[in-house]
């Protein structure tokens, strides 16, 4: 397993981990199996955000005594008092959920995620009632180690990460959702179908959310990886060819700030078939063909593929690339952390011998090595 930073929380997340919803309504012994299958395979990060009790206690019970050997996001807000998933942002209600969560899971939860903040009414409902009040007084008291927030819409995304209050974003990133326009409302193209007419390019204000997790410090984890198996199915994809899981997770895991992928397994052997992409190489996850056919209107923007390797000095060009692009959202006031990151790096921008071979491999027409100047200028 490799493990990231997860923004600056201070922790390290496996960078495939569980999320938790298909479990729920399973048989206590395939909610345990799916979890050792994880657990032995180095997760150490799980979202919960169901509010069933039955569920939760499953999952807790599954656990056992390596409860603290992992991560829980838990769900503020998530409740079911209409017999199903809802959205509440009632104090009392609020309280009596995630309370019930904190009992079950000893007292203590890693993420005390805000539930669902998807819109203008979502972000008044949270940061202009007594909601965050309450959720600051939990991370007060120490039965939440961070205050995190789960949207699918990168606008009231970026108004959240920009109150400075959380370290932790689950947010929905799949190519095909990147490619759509920031206004469309992703979930509602699962229902739909995916429509690749309205692609156009990776949408401005994913990136710049992305970048600006980043910047801010706040670590990534991801649902609808695999866009609710979409992407994978020939009849529902909305590419030329299905995509594999390997590609998705790749996808996924190449965006700035993302830490974690959090799939949605509900079998053991559909976490050791998500585990796998541990062992695939480049060629294996390289996704820079199924994007170069989804639109054309990618001239001159990296995209985190790869595709451009082997450097003969050995740059990781699609992480200088990503530094780069993250410093040029505000070039006066790059963060320290952006910086010393693009430093540890083995092998940095002034290393380049322009020798050009990425160019002629990068699909996308990126400017590779005037980037790689410009970041040695800006980071080095
Ligand atoms: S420079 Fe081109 S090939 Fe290399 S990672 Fe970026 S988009 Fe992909
Ligand atoms: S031009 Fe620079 S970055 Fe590109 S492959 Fe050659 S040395 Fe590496």
């Amino acid at each position: 397993m490799e493990y990231r930073d997860l923004g600056r929380t201070g922790k390290k997340a496996s960078i495939i981990g569980l999320g938790c919803e298909h479990l729920d309504g399973k048989p206590y012994e395939q909610i345990r199996e799916t979890i050792d299958a994880a657990i032995a395979g180095g997760v150490n990060i799980l979202d919960v955000f169901m509010p069933g009790e039955e569920v939760r206690k499953n999952i807790r019970k599954a656990l056992g005594s390596r409860l603290r050997d992992v991560m829980i996001q838990g769900h503020i807000g998530s409740t079911n008092v209409g017999q199903q998933y809802d959205i509440s942002r009632d104090l009392p209600t609020v309280r009596k959920y995630f309370e019930d969560m904190l009992r079950i899971y000893d007292g203590y939860i890693d993420f005390g995620m805000m539930f669902f903040i998807d819109s203008e009414e979502g972000y008044k409902g949270v940061f202009e009632t007594g909601f965050i009040d309450y959720v600051r007084g939990l991370k007060e008291k120490g039965d939440i180690g961070h205050i995190g927030f789960s949207a699918h819409n990168p606008v009231t995304a970026a108004r959240v990460v920009n109150t400075g209050l959380v370290d932790v974003m689950l947010f929905s990133i799949n190519m095909a959702f990147d490619l759509y326009p920031a206004e469309k409302h992703v979930l509602d193209s699962l229902e739909e179908g995916i429509n690749p007419g309205l692609f156009h390019g990776i949408d401005p204000k994913r990136a710049e959310l992305y970048r600006l997790c980043e910047q801010k410090g706040v670590g990534i984890t991801v649902m609808k990886t695999l866009g609710a198996g979409k992407l994978l199915s020939a009849q529902h994809t909305p590419f030329g060819k299905p995509m594999t899981a390997a590609q998705c997770i790749h996808y996924a895991l190449s965006r700035p700030a993302v830490a974690s992928t959090l799939l949605g397994c509900q079998t053991a052997q559909q976490m050791q078939d998500a585990l796998s992409y541990l062992s695939l190489d480049e060629a294996q996850r390289d996704y820079a063909d199924i994007l170069n056919t989804a639109s054309k209107e990618f001239r001159g923007s990296c995209v985190y593929c790869n595709h451009c390797q082997p450097c003969p000095s050995e740059i990781d060009i699609a992480a200088v690339n990503k530094y780069l692009d993250i410093a040029r959202l505000d070039p006066g006031h790059i963060p320290p952390s952006v910086k010393s990151h693009y430093q540890a790096l083995a092998h940095q921008g002034d290393e380049c011998i322009r020798c050009g071979s990425c160019e002629e491999r990068c699909p996308f027409g990126v400017e590779i090595m005037e980037n790689m100047a410009e970041a040695d200028r800006l980071l080095g």
